[in-house]
């Protein structure tokens, strides 16, 4: 049976089709690919996705104008830091997963797909390890999971890559954030409320709700009860890095 999509309205059958978790189905060839490949659609609702959307298409208009300018300069405290797809901006407190493609007709790289997030809203990250079997030969993956608060679409995804203790030590030298809930004391307790608090922001935001903002900055103080330290000045300059892409909304 035919389904329509419920971003575009094209004519879908099942090979064609994402479903969503509220029932809604969208296609693949246009609007699933808008997004990242990351993003988890089995479990997320329309407002999710547009969510989502929104958020990779101002990613990629900030990611080419911040990030790509910082990517080979000479001023050492601007310079990019990679780690697999994420690329960390120190000066502009702001971190980005994202993907080049190549063009034959663009030289070089062209970056259509950027989520980017204040480095202060890292909340959670941990390296996980998986070992599988390809052509009789055991290999293993080293993953980085990563968590966001106060961030509406994509929150949370993993990311490959070659060196999960590098990315453990930048994180806790150069911002004092440190890996997992589980490192930062006994208080259990608080640790499960902030994570409430934050996937309560998220969903506030989704579904527009207009205290939405005041969720979320209820959420980062939950957090910091969970003893996450101080991430003012960190997200002082993510917000002043920000400002232009957030007018006009
Ligand atoms: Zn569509």
């Amino acid at each position: 049976m035919a389904q329509k999509c419920a971003i575009c309205g094209a004519e879908i059958n099942v090979f064609q089709s994402q479903k969503l978790t509220d029932g809604n189905y969208i296609c693949r060839k246009t609007c699933k690919k808008l997004g990242m490949k990351e993003f988890d659609y089995v479990h997320a609702d329309l407002p999710a996705v547009l969510a989502h959307n929104a958020q990779v298409k101002e990613g990629a208009k900030i990611f080419n104008e911040l990030f790509l300018p910082r990517m080979d300069t000479k001023e050492k405290d601007k310079k990019l830091v990679q780690f697999g797809h994420v690329y960390v901006a120190p000066d502009l407190g702001l971190t980005a997963l994202a993907y080049p493609e190549y063009k034959f007709f663009i030289f070089g790289k062209h970056w259509p797909r950027a989520c980017v997030y204040r480095t202060g809203d890292l909340f959670r990250y941990d390296v996980k390890k998986e070992t599988k079997v390809v052509d009789g030969k055991e290999q293993t993956d080293i993953f980085v999971e990563y968590e966001f608060a106060n961030t509406p679409g994509m929150f949370t995804f993993r990311d490959k890559v070659t060196n999960g203790d590098a990315v453990v030590k930048y994180f806790d030298k150069t911002f004092g954030i440190q890996k997992t809930l589980s490192n930062m004391g006994n208080n259990l307790a608080n640790q499960i409320n902030a994570a409430k608090a934050a996937a309560g922001a998220v969903k506030a935001a989704m579904n527009g709700e207009a205290d939405a903002q005041g969720k979320a900055a209820g959420a980062f103080d939950a957090l910091n009860v969970a003893q996450y330290g101080d991430r003012t000045e960190i997200n002082a300059r993510a917000d002043a890095a920000l400002a232009p892409y957030k007018t006009g909304e």
